[in-house]
């Protein structure tokens, strides 16, 4: 049964068929070949048998013509009749030497003259008639011999029967040979022989034919035992060989032997062509489900979520979509590699999954996108889906033995029963709003609404022009410097990176670094802004801060790529400060640690951009090894307000500065604009000042002009910054 499972019908039926077929025809052929050699053996056997008879009849005949066309048997049987002559003249050699077990004279008067059977003369033969000695054919062939012409050796031989006894015979009338004696008148004797067919008779006709189990039967046989007439008597029978039946017998055995094994065989082939066609089935079973589900998370793949939008909406259905991107997926995979990565691409869709029911259908669309299509399209249901996955994704994913915590950013898109759009503008709004949602600071979700469409077609197409402008080794970096704050002469520039767009004009870092960030072009634009600036700041033999982009700062390469440039730009690594904005590290500062090591280990410095705008702790900057903070302009500008909000900040200004300074950290202060800034910075106790009063962003041509006109702080500013700096050795000089 389990063959008739595995192997389909329309293959099983006629392979068994076949193998039924081709075992029966050889049967079949054996049985036929061996029964027509059996028949042939039989027909020749009989054959045989019929011309032994035959032979048999004739030599009867021959034995008795001598003595029965004799001149002298005339003169002693019909002349004168002398039993005696008989006696030693006939029977003497045919019934003695002969073997003939019957000698009969008969009279013209159908009495038995003479009479010797068995080896002795036979009284009670004599006399007989004889029909009364050998039934009625011997009789009528007596009468026939006399009618015949006395001078063609009349003589008749045959097989008769009286009873059930059958007898081989001949009879001759006695006739002379000669004309020296004549038949007196009146009828002819006659000289009769026989046998009986008898057992010792059919022995020796079968030794002398070499045939095999003759015997006489009434009903049936190979060959009829006719009377000189030809009408039957009985039959001959024959227990023919059968040589095609024995050969049949020898290979039969070993043919169903063959037949068995060949079934096992068969049996065994089947079996394994049966689990190969299940191995078969299930790959193919197989291959129908990778073709639809994305092999990582076995969810639903983009073709199956399109087909059923697709099916959804053309069945006039709601439809409530939500599209969403894993925000900070990128920086797990660069930092704990990709088998974290998919670890967390999976746990991100249990978690998904669970969030969105059973009813909805959840599919990974690539990468770390997935999508959702609502079980019901009311766009309640997918907004407030949209919000709880927010919510549900506040929670940090175990992964590695580490927490991480991942954002996502969400696309909703809902549709009314019966609306007329495509999958594809469906998928485009989804696309638009998520986009919409990331560029407003990720983890959010937006529902799409038609304004944004301008919004995403110029983000779609400055991707574009900004992916060109990298390739074409186009982006500008500018220079703004900052000062010592106790001589205000210039320590370092940072670099900022400029694009000009060729038919924008200027574009804003605020507007195309997210936009580098989000598209993965960072990683080439910061590369860019790193030779360059090394190029250009080289001559001065001052310090250079260049920014680092989170999505950088997780990427395995960075510190690979950083030695590199250093090297080819044959830049010191200790005139080089990395600056990193801290939300990003406080995802995982174990991770950052490792990170900044290694950077620190090359010589570079690091130093905490914004400070102040974000949520660094102090337990935080304790264990992250930074050279500096940057008290973020805000804070500045801030501090230095007039009224209440002002004294406050101010106040904390001078609490961060302390604390800086107490964890050995030089400070910076950003968006010095005026002299009381300036002054207040100062009076706070920062090291450098950076702001548009002492300097905006040039372009590199103007470096030289620049540190003319601020004067470079010299090799004073390389001990410190002078002033409270002098005795503040910066922490990785310490360590190093
Ligand atoms: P940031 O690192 O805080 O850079 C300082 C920003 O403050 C610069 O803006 C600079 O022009 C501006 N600034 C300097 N002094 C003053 C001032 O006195 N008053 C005011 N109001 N602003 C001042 P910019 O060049 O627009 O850069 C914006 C941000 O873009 C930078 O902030 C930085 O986070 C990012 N950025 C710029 N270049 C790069 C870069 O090459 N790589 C990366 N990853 N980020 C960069
Ligand atoms: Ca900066
Ligand atoms: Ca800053």
């Amino acid at each position: 049964m389990s063959l008739l499972r595995r192997i389909p019908g329309q293959y099983l039926w006629p392979l068994l068929a076949l193998v039924g077929l081709c075992f029966g025809s050889i049967l079949a052929l054996l049985y036929v070949t061996t029964s027509s050699q059996d028949r042939m053996e039989a027909a020749r056997e009989a054959r045989t048998l019929t011309a032994a008879l035959r032979t048999n009849v004739d030599m009867v005949r021959r034995d008795l013509q001598d003595y029965a066309m004799w001149d002298d048997a005339v003169r002693h049987i019909a002349r004168d009749f002398d039993a005696d002559w008989i006696d030693d003249n006939v029977t003497a050699y045919l019934g003695r030497t002969q073997g003939y077990d019957h000698v009969f004279v008969i009279a013209p008067d159908g009495s038995t003259p003479y009479a010797f059977s068995h080896g002795s003369l036979s009284r009670a033969s004599a006399g007989k008639g004889a029909t009364e000695l050998f039934g009625p054919a011997f009789a009528e062939s007596i009468a026939a011999v006399r009618r015949m012409d006395p001078a063609h050796s009349p003589s008749i031989s045959g097989f008769t029967r009286q009873g059930d006894h059958f007898y081989i015979y001949a009879v001759a009338a006695v006739v002379p040979l000669t004309h020296k004696v004549t038949l007196p008148p009146g009828g002819k004797y006659v000289l009769a022989i026989a046998n009986e067919v008898d057992g010792s008779f059919l022995t020796r006709l079968r030794k002398a034919h070499q045939l095999v189990g003759l015997t006489v039967r009434q009903d049936r046989g190979a060959v009829p035992l006719t009377d000189f007439r030809g009408r039957t008597l009985a039959h001959v029978d024959l227990a023919v060989r059968t040589p095609g039946s024995r050969l049949r017998d020898q290979i039969l055995p070993g043919l169903i032997l063959i037949i068995l094994l060949s079934a096992l065989v068969a049996a065994s082939v089947v079996r394994q062509g049966g689990q190969a066609m299940d191995a078969l089935r299930s790959s193919r079973a197989d291959a129908v489900h990778n073709a639809d589900h994305d092999p990582l998370t076995a969810l639903p793949n983009r073709r199956v979520l399109l087909e059923r939008v697709r099916v959804r909406l053309l069945d006039g259905r709601a439809v409530g979509l939500i599209y969403m991107d894993l925000d900070g997926f990128k920086e797990v995979n660069d930092l704990y590699g990709h088998r974290a990565g998919d670890d967390l691409l999976r746990a991100a869709t249990v978690r998904i999954a669970t969030l969105a029911g059973e009813d909805a259908l959840v599919a990974r669309m690539g990468g770390d996108e997935f999508a959702v299509l609502a079980a019901d399209g009311r766009g309640h249901d997918a907004s407030a889906l949209a919000q709880r996955i927010i919510d549900g994704f506040q929670e940090t994913f175990a992964i590695s033995g580490a927490n991480v915590r991942v954002g996502v950013s969400i696309g909703v898109v809902t549709t009314p029963r019966h609306c007329a759009l495509t999958v594809d503008e469906l998928m485009r709004r989804a696309d638009v709003a998520m986009y919409s949602a990331k560029g407003r600071g990720k983890n959010r979700w937006h529902l799409y609404a038609a304004g944004m469409d301008t919004g995403h077609d110029v983000r779609k197409r400055l991707e574009h022009d900004l992916r060109t402008a990298i390739a074409a080794n186009g982006i500008d970096v500018a220079y703004q410097p900052i000062v010592s704050a106790a001589t205000g002469r210039i320590v370092c520039f940072e670099a900022l990176a400029r694009w000009t767009h060729p038919r924008e004009g200027m574009i804003p870092p605020d507007v195309f670094i997210p936009l580098a960030e989000m598209t993965g072009l960072i990683g080439a634009l910061g590369e860019q802004v790193l030779a360059k600036a090394c190029r250009a700041v080289a001559p001065f033999d001052i310090g250079l801060a260049v920014n680092l982009s989170p999505a950088q700062f997780w990427d395995a390469h960075l510190v690979d790529s950083v030695a590199r440039i250093l090297k080819e730009e044959a830049f010191p690594a200790d005139r080089l400060e990395l600056e990193i904005t801290e939300n990003y590290l406080m995802r995982r500062p174990d991770a950052a640690a490792g990170v900044m090591e290694e950077l620190r280990t090359l010589g570079i410095r690091l130093a905490l951009d914004d400070f102040g705008s974000g949520f660094a702790s102090i337990g935080y900057l304790r264990q992250l090894k930074f050279d500096r903070l940057k008290i973020d302009k805000q804070f500045v500008s801030d501090a230095a307000a007039s009224g209440d909000v002002g004294e406050g900040a101010a106040e904390m200004l001078v609490a961060i500065v302390a604390l800086g300074r107490a964890l050995r950290l030089e400070i910076t202060a950003e968006g010095v604009e005026t002299q009381d800034q300036s002054a207040l910075v100062k009076a706070c106790g920062c090291h450098r000042m950076q702001g548009w009063l002492h300097g905006r962003p040039v372009a590199p041509e103007m470096l030289a002009e620049t540190v003319a006109r601020l004067g470079r702080d010299g090799d004073s500013e390389r001990g410190g910054d002078g002033g409270q700096g002098d005795n503040l050795p910066l922490r990785n000089r310490a360590q190093g």
